[in-house]
């Protein structure tokens, strides 16, 4: 027993592509009912609950009757489509036999990345759950190019816990949970009950590998944890298949893998400027300025930046890289990637008679700066 998710209201449900349609044969109707059912009790007892599902590509290419995952986005868009009919069919009509109306929400990147997209998602993912309803959420894969992907909905998963900051994340997949090495090649792999979002040795643990029928694999699990700890959420990895998960791990039994976030969280804007993936640009620092943000808690000034990478304007959401290219925070850039280029190895008091005006001293204020 373990009273970290006792007292979570809010939770995030992920389903994944090979439990939701049954390692690929499809839609696994008596499966989805049961998660269905599960959570209209946690609904009837007070808990809000969004879904985050995948399957809409699985679903599609068992209807076109495709046998091998296309490569083509084209084509991966079309089964989409073709799936995403099946999947709402079926969560719509599973949830209403709980007198609970469903809504399918999909979301793309840049619906998260644009601050006023953000806000709007999250104030109608709010209105469906003080309405009562269960959204349903799925990345909008016919519309999205690999640019702009989220990826995997095990990101999308922990992306929406962070936007509507829920308290806690359930992955559901066809796995128990993690476990310390592959249990299929190793009879010493123990599963980890407990472990800290974030700590690095789980994501040496995860390996890579996903299955052949949805895109993530343990190792996006384990970073959706992490992403999703930003907010303060919790994350649980367990088998979709064990009675009853939903409400015994919100008892506090202890299933599958539960990965604590630490108490402290990051406030809303950090979390939004935290959590987008894709950067316009980025810059690249120098020793001195990477202690003075990851030690001092200083703001970026332009003397510490070696090179401005990409072609962004002002007030563009950039990466910071250090010496070796590791993506150390995000931030809110203050000048263009010309204006920046020009300013970059220089002291604040000579950006005027390099551009002619100043701005702000600094590149990147640590107001709108968050380590990652
Ligand atoms: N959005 C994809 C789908 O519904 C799934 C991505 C994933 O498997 O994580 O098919």
């Amino acid at each position: 027993m373990t009273t970290v998710l006792t007292n979570c209201k809010r939770i995030v449900v992920k389903v994944g592509s090979s439990l939701v349609t049954n390692q690929g044969a499809g839609l696994d109707t008596h499966a989805i009912g049961n998660w269905a059912q599960q959570i209209a009790a946690l609904r009837k007892s007070g808990y809000e609950v969004v879904l985050v599902s995948s399957g809409a590509i699985a679903e599609g290419m068992q209807r076109l009757g495709w046998k091998q995952r296309p490569n083509a986005v084209h084509e991966l868009q079309a089964a989409a489509a073709v799936g995403q009919m099946g999947l709402v069919q079926v969560y719509e009509s599973c949830f209403r036999k709980h007198g609970l109306h469903a809504a399918q929400v999909l979301l793309t990147h840049a619906d998260l990345a644009d601050r006023e997209r953000y806000l709007n998602a999250r104030s109608t993912l709010r209105t469906l759950l003080s309405l009562g309803v269960i959204p349903v959420i799925n990345e909008n894969d016919t519309v999205v190019t690999d640019e702009i992907k989220f990826g995997d909905n095990d990101t999308l998963g922990a992306l929406v816990a962070n936007l509507i900051e829920a308290d806690a994340l359930i992955i559901l997949t066809d796995q128990p949970g993690l476990y310390t090495t592959d249990p299929r090649t190793d009879s010493q792999a123990t599963l980890v009950t407990v472990g800290q979002a974030g700590d690095e040795k789980l994501e040496a643990m995860a390996g890579g590998a996903g299955s052949h029928i949805g895109r993530g694999g343990m190792l996006t699990k384990i970073l959706a944890a992490k992403r999703a700890a930003r907010s303060g959420a919790h994350t649980v990895i367990a088998s979709g298949h064990e009675a009853e998960v939903l409400p015994r791990l919100m008892q506090g039994v202890s299933i599958g893998t539960l990965l604590t976030a630490s108490a402290l969280s990051l406030d809303a804007r950090k979390q939004w400027l935290a959590d987008h993936l894709q950067v316009s640009g980025k810059v690249v620092l120098d020793k001195g300025a990477v202690r003075a943000l990851c030690a001092d808690g200083k703001s970026l000034l332009p003397i510490g930046v070696t090179e401005v990478i990409g072609d962004f304007k002002r007030g563009a959401v950039v990466a910071i890289l250090d010496e070796n290219r590791h993506d150390i925070a995000h931030g809110l850039i203050n000048y263009s990637a010309a204006e920046a280029t020009r300013i970059a190895r220089h002291a604040s008091h000579e950006i005027e008679a390099i551009l002619g005006y100043v701005d702000e001293p600094e590149l990147i204020h640590r107001d709108n700066l968050v380590l990652l």
